[in-house]
């Protein structure tokens, strides 16, 4: 870019009463670097207008679909930069696919869309288009994550032998998606939420969370869902034996009915020199057991951490940053590449920020699950 500005953004969804665009409007602005300014915030105009006052843009730019969106934006002498996707998971591909063809980027929620098949109809528009893509997948935005990934990429661990992660959340424990919670009733319809339930929503997480920290891919699950609630169309619980590509084996479980746990994310990972563990809700510390000596913790902001988990930091050791400031590490990845792009540099995300790949990956693993359940039986990737 000639000049030196904010990259504009416009989002789809993020209404009245949403929970994740309001987080990726902060994310975006927390560097200074992005700044919300157009929206097609909810399925209505009256309650995309109520959003867009709510997040003080013009109310001009507060449309009432992401077609009039893109299309309008298009006129317009400052035009949207690129177009962020909170809505919930049918529409992720309908939005990407319609900014692509318009020549937006996309830094879309995931699961990258609803189904495998639309997963792969999504990487080929995003190869077509050569514009960046970006995939918030949160927890690869969190500095002690970042040292996990480093250590197992410089081999401190030796070699993977085996690897657990776990996400366990206990909020869909009753049948709410009947009695009119946002966030559940499109959560547990399949025409919403697409093939997966909770290995969509929070399964993909965990699965992405294990291929980014080992570098290392998943070739073999044979996974067990199970609708515990009565009447509930979609999987609210999952436990995966995994095969990995060097040979490691491990366990993926996931669940949105576990009583009690709020957002419980974990993973261990075992070498032949000791291991790791990171936990969501304590995602300043990561613990390092060695073999042959004593336990270790690490914390965000120190400066003997490798260079990529240093760098994401911005508050000193102590001072203790989470959700909202590793989803802005995501942004901040994303505006600099945007406009190293718009620059005439090539299109190239930093390998620390997921993209197209990492999004059909996810799809890859829901897909996997459900035939693995369905079979009763191991799957290849
Ligand atoms: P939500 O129900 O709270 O919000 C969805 C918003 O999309 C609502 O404002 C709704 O009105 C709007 N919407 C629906 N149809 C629309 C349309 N046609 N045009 C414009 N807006 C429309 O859901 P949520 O919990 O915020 O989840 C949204 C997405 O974010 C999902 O894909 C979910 O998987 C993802 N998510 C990601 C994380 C993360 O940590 N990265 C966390 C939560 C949710």
């Amino acid at each position: 870019m000639s000049e030196s500005r904010k990259l504009r953004m416009g989002m789809v969804g993020g209404g009245p009463g949403a929970f994740i665009g309001p987080v990726h409007r902060i994310a975006a602005e927390l560097d200074g670097k992005s700044a919300l300014v157009a929206g097609a915030f909810s399925q209505t105009a009256e309650r995309s207008r109520a959003a867009g006052k709510s997040f003080g843009i013009d109310p001009e730019r507060a449309y009432a679909d992401y077609r009039s969106m893109i299309e309008a934006e298009r006129k317009r002498t400052d035009p949207i930069d690129f177009v962020v996707i909170a809505t919930p998971n049918h529409l992720h591909l309908p939005v990407a696919v319609a900014a692509l063809e318009a020549g937006i980027p996309v830094m879309s929620d995931k699961p990258a869309t609803a189904t495998y098949e639309e997963a792969l109809a999504l990487e080929a528009a995003v190869a077509k288009s050569g514009l960046p893509y970006g995939l918030t997948h949160t927890y690869a935005g969190y500095a002690m994550v970042r040292e996990a990934r480093s250590m197992c990429a410089e081999g401190k661990l030796g070699a993977i032998r085996k690897v657990a992660v776990e996400y366990f959340q206990g909020w869909m424990t009753r049948q709410i998606e009947t009695t009119g919670h946002k966030q559940a009733a499109w959560r547990a319809d399949p025409a919403q939420s697409g093939a997966g339930g909770s290995i969509g929503d929070i399964g993909t997480h965990a699965f992405h969370l294990l291929e980014y920290v080992t570098g290392i891919e998943v070739t073999g699950i044979n996974a067990m869902l199970r609708s515990v609630v009565p009447g509930r169309l979609l999987d609210d619980d999952c436990n995966a034996f995994l095969r990995m590509a060097n040979g490691a084996t491990g366990t993926l479980a996931c669940s949105q009915v576990a009583a009690g746990e709020i957002n419980e994310l974990r993973l261990r990972i075992y070498g032949e020199n000791g291991s790791l563990e990171w936990r969501q809700m304590d995602p300043n510390r990561l613990v390092v057991k060695w073999l042959d000596g004593p336990e270790e913790i690490r914390h965000a902001a120190a400066g003997y951490l490798s260079n990529d988990a240093r760098i994401v930091g911005r508050v000193p050791a102590g001072h203790p940053e989470g959700y909202l400031e590793a989803f802005a590490v995501l942004y901040r990845e994303f505006a600099d590449a945007l406009i190293a792009w718009k620059e005439g540099q090539p299109n190239a995300l930093p390998a620390t920020l997921p993209g197209i790949v990492a999004g059909v990956r996810g799809m890859r693993f829901i897909e996997r699950a459900i035939e693995s359940n369905r079979k009763q039986a191991w799957v290849e990737f």
